[in-house]
């Protein structure tokens, strides 16, 4: 989608930190790190939001769940734990319209998920 900036970079017109990439999925390092380890993990179709989400693709969501879980396991994650955050709209704080899923980890977070 034009004006996209995760769509520029899945279709590489800009570039990005890639770390694993599929048919279906990618996902790349965040250029503004809020821990060790965070990981943008988006579907290379464009949804703008998970309000956006339909039955159609609730197979990409499952799918995306496995591969965080790879790269979790790459990134060393598994055994201490990581934290997945999905913002969605205005009020969930969502900054990039296409739906996209934080895989945050490498230190100990706070027990706050609201603030
Ligand atoms: P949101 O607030 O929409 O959930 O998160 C958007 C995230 O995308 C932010 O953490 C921000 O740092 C990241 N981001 C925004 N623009 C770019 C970019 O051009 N490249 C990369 N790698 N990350 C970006
Ligand atoms: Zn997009």
């Amino acid at each position: 989608m034009e004006d996209c900036i995760f769509c520029k970079i899945i279709a590489k017109q800009i570039p990005a930190n890639v770390i694993y990439e599929d048919e279906q999925i990618i996902a790349f390092r965040d250029i503004h790190p809020v821990a060790p380890v965070h990981i943008l993990v988006i579907p290379k179709k464009h949804i703008a939001s998970l309000i956006d989400l339909t039955k159609e693709d609730e197979a990409i969501v499952g799918k995306i769940y496995t591969v965080i879980n790879e790269i979790a396991e790459k990134e060393k994650l598994n055994e201490r734990g990581f934290r997945v955050i999905v913002n969605c709209g205005e009020d969930g704080g969502q900054e990039v319209k296409h739906l996209h899923f934080h895989l945050i980890g490498g230190k100990k977070l706070g027990t706050k998920i609201v603030n």
